[in-house]
């Protein structure tokens, strides 16, 4: 029957799938010269010491201002620009826009932060990824340790050893590693010994309910315990509403990412945001 389906696939491809490709198609276009028309734009979610709620860290997340259909969501053209290539200049002006940020705010005299910011699976397989990066952050005389490269556990299995080699070079640099979205992929305990995280991203789908599952902040606990033994930090995203703070904190979560403290914002709002802290 699946066979079937392959023969003859056209007559499953029906005129509102036509349409979808036609847009990716075109999308694929723009975003072709997205990067030469300076349509990205990196905003910033702050991390918070759970502990102190301070912010104590930042995540980097991708926009695209499309000339046209204004802001097109990372979640919509990450996929299309994986499968076209593009990610891998897309995630080098990612990189690149990153090391400027972190330079500026150390030339200003922001207060130090380390920057996280994520990686395809597919760019950690690109030919002379850590020369590459390694060039960056010469180029702008930035030091590895400011910058955190989130990963998810996709692609690793399939890829054991070429990725194990690309997180050691990226740690020789200086870099820190997380692992995003940690419990949703294929995940193996054992791959936590071998990979050596710095940290941990406790998936938004565990932190939803944690409020109201038990069973949920039983996983929660177990992982923040073993992260503890493992020297891995651990980091809660989507935490949303002060029941679920509340709860992460008792549980020694180490810090709070979440729409409860803020949403990525455009740089001068984090700004503005951690220039109020400051003066509390
Ligand atoms: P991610 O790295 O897991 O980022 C977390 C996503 O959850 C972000 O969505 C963020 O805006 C959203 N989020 C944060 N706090 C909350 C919350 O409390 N509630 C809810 N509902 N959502 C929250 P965003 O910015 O749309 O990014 C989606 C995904 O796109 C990212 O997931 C990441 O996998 C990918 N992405 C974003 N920027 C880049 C990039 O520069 N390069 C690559 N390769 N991928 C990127
Ligand atoms: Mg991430
Ligand atoms: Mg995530
Ligand atoms: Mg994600």
């Amino acid at each position: 029957k699946a066979k079937e389906t392959k023969e003859n696939s056209f007559e499953f491809f029906t005129p509102e799938m036509e349409e979808n490709s036609y847009k990716n198609f075109a999308l694929q276009n723009d975003l072709r010269r997205a990067i030469t028309n300076n349509e990205f734009e990196l905003y910033y979610q702050p991390k918070v010491s759970a502990s102190t709620e301070k912010v104590v860290g930042v995540e980097a997340l991708i926009r695209w201002n499309h000339p046209t259909l204004g802001m097109v969501s990372p979640g919509h053209f990450i996929p299309i620009a994986e499968d076209t290539g593009l990610i891998v200049p897309i995630g080098e002006w990612v990189f690149d826009a990153v090391c400027k940020q972190v330079k500026r705010w150390e030339n200003t005299g922001f207060p130090p932060l380390v920057v996280s910011l994520n990686f395809s699976a597919i760019q950690m397989l690109q030919k002379g990824l850590v020369t590459k990066v390694k060039n960056l952050l010469e180029k702008n005389q930035v030091e590895g340790h400011w910058i955190e490269v989130e990963m998810t556990e996709s692609l690793i299995l399939e890829h054991d050893n070429d990725i194990l080699n690309k997180l050691e070079g990226l740690k020789q640099l200086g870099i820190h590693i997380a692992i995003d979205d940690f419990g949703t992929g294929y995940s193996s305990l054992s791959y936590l010994k071998k990979y050596k995280f710095n940290t941990i991203k406790l998936d938004k789908s565990f932190i939803n309910d944690i409020h109201t599952s038990a069973d949920n902040q039983a996983i929660i606990t177990f992982i923040i315990q073993l992260s503890n033994q493992l020297n891995m930090k651990v980091v809660a995203e989507g935490v949303e509403i002060k029941e679920q703070h509340d709860i992460l904190q008792k549980l020694n979560c180490d810090e709070l990412q979440g729409f409860y403290f803020s949403r990525p914002k455009p740089v001068k709002e984090f700004e503005e945001l951690l220039l109020n802290q400051q003066q509390l």
